[in-house]
């Protein structure tokens, strides 16, 4: 059974274990400036947990969303010329391309913020009828954060007052809306403006949704409620999460999720990457260089998911290099038959298992290699598995053997 860190209580939980089946909702991309690192990093450590826990019997329900409408994508296509339905199209392709090459395995679905517009309708009204959500004369409806809810607002993030309104302006919030009753109430339904696109809103009029509200309502239709893990980057904590949590609360009377897990932010030359710094580093690039995906993988999980770090061309440089000891180890142990080495599968378990290791399960394939170091390959044609290569396959997602 995996421990991981659960954002929401600051500590270690063990996650459920074999025979049990699980949920996972795991924040998805805003098509465009698919996919950089940071996104990648993201993807991959889900695909971790996710790998861990079917290896550990359980049946996972993974779900992640594509914001397939959202102010950045419509900005994005405005300055680009686009349509804003074409650009997301094309990097909704992208994105799934580059997790296919990286080897993550898909979802059980992949939802869009548009198909779901009919249920968030829906969750809104609901909210409204009860009192914790209301309209402002232009018709845009905000969440009221004063909304009392079990658990309370905050036990996500742990952040206190000035530093919620601080990640909220800088994080797609709205503090200055004039008309709202507290500057953290947040957007769930965003009136009809000229020239952006609408959809039928029935008693909300026409419009489109909010970000959080998107993601608390495609979590409980298609994942169901509360989620075992809530997951996403650490920029999410607030006010994302925090925002679908309290969602869910008042929406449902149900916690949202039951662990919250996040990953750290990769940066590049010394800073977060991010679109605005356009220090963006693309998988699509990296892979249309000639990179191997199996290389760039080994360079994600050679940090530890829930760390900060800089992506550089040494990483990449030294993941090729164990990548290349690993795959003679796989062909020399294969050629001896004799699988001396499948003890390994154990410890490689166990590092997983303890807030998925990564760093330390490579670690131990760097000392199955050196077993190797010195040993010929005899043949250089096809081999068939060798177990320790399919566990690398199975638990790790790194190919070995072709
Ligand atoms: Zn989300």
């Amino acid at each position: 059974m995996p421990t991981v860190f659960d954002t929401g209580s600051r500590g270690p939980r063990t996650l459920k274990g074999n025979g049990s089946t699980a949920g996972l909702y795991v924040c998805g991309i805003t098509p465009y400036d698919a996919t950089h690192l940071g996104h990648a990093a993201t993807y991959v450590a889900f695909d971790l947990l996710n790998r861990v826990w079917r290896d550990a019997g359980v049946e996972v329900v993974y779900v992640q969303n594509t914001t397939d409408v959202d102010d950045p994508l419509l900005e994005r296509a405005n300055e680009r010329g686009l349509d804003w339905r074409e650009l997301a199209d094309d990097q909704i392709d992208l994105f799934r391309a580059d997790m296919e090459a990286l080897r993550v395995l898909p979802p059980d679905h992949y939802i869009g913020a548009v198909e779901s517009i009919p249920q968030v309708v829906s969750a809104v009204e609901e909210l409204i009828a009860s009192g914790a959500a209301y309209a402002l004369d232009n018709g845009d409806v905000y969440y009221r954060v004063s909304t009392p809810v079990q658990p309370p607002f905050g036990s996500v993030s742990h952040d206190d007052r000035a530093t919620m309104l601080r990640l909220f302006a800088e994080r797609g919030g709205d503090p200055e809306t004039p008309g709202k009753e507290d500057p953290l109430d947040a957007l769930l339904w965003r009136a009809k403006r000229d020239g952006e696109p609408s959809w039928d809103g029935a008693s909300l009029g026409r419009g489109r949704p909010g970000w959080h509200i998107e993601c608390a309502v495609i979590a409980a239709d298609y994942v169901g409620l509360p989620l075992d893990v809530q997951g996403g980057g650490s920029d999410l904590v607030f006010p994302h999460h925090e925002m679908g949590a309290a969602h869910t609360a008042a929406w449902k009377r149900t916690p949202l999720a039951r662990t919250y897990m996040h990953t750290g932010m990769v940066g590049y030359q010394g800073e977060k990457m991010s679109k605005s710094k356009g220090n963006l580093v693309l998988v699509s690039k990296l892979r249309g260089a000639g990179v191997d995906p199996m290389a760039i993988r080994t360079v994600l999980l050679s940090n530890h998911y829930r760390s900060d770090w800089n992506f550089t061309d040494e990483l990449l440089t030294t993941a090729e290099a164990r990548l290349r000891a690993w795959r003679h180890a796989a062909r020399c142990e294969s050629e001896c038959r004799e699988g001396l080495r499948v003890h390994i599968i154990g410890l490689l378990r166990e590092a997983l298992a303890d807030d998925l290791d990564a760093p330390r399960a490579l670690g131990i394939l760097d000392e199955w290699a050196d077993h190797y170091a010195d040993t010929p390959v005899r043949d250089h044609g096809p081999v068939s598995g060798d177990r320790v290569a399919d566990a690398v396959d199975a638990l790790l997602g790194i190919r070995l053997l072709d």
